[in-house]
């Protein structure tokens, strides 16, 4: 049986250079898009990537327990991070500290938008928000 699922990985700085991605596609015969990537530089450097990986359930099970023997960090993406648009202050404070970018200030207005799609649920933000407003959902 066929599955597609999307995922987050970390990568220790010592990997970030590795080819473990091409490793899926050679010896798992997993399919796989980029959907986001980004180095943070917070609290450590390490590599962030958004993927959605496709292949047989068998072969995607392998190519997983491959990873995870390599010292990745996997996190499902079912979790959904959403703003309580009353708690917010537009402090501001999210807005480095967001690997991808998913806040965006309006210098005119000085309001913080957030961008929900281009988030990866790295739960940065939900420590960082002092009013806590970011909120995550499993
Ligand atoms: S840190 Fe929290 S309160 Fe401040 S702009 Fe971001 S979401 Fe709003
Ligand atoms: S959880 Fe917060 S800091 Fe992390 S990617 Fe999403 S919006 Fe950005």
């Amino acid at each position: 049986m066929a599955v597609s699922k999307r995922i987050v990985l970390h990568f220790p700085r010592r990997l970030v250079e590795q080819p473990v991605i091409y490793r899926l596609v050679k010896d798992y015969n997993l399919v796989f898009n980029i959907l986001r990537a980004s180095i943070t530089a917070e609290p450590e450097e390490e590599g962030l990537m958004v993927l959605e990986l496709t292949g047989e359930q068998t072969e995607y099970d392998k190519g997983i327990n491959f990873l995870l023997k390599s010292g990745l960090k996997i996190q499902s993406l079912s979790q959904d991070v959403t703003r309580n648009e009353a708690r917010c202050t537009h402090c501001g404070a999210c807005i480095t500290i967001c690997p991808p970018g998913a806040f965006e200030l309006d210098p005119a207005t000085r309001q913080v938008s957030f961008h929900n799609e281009k988030c990866v649920a790295c739960g940065l933000c939900i420590k960082t928000c002092p009013p806590r407003a970011m909120e995550v959902h499993f």
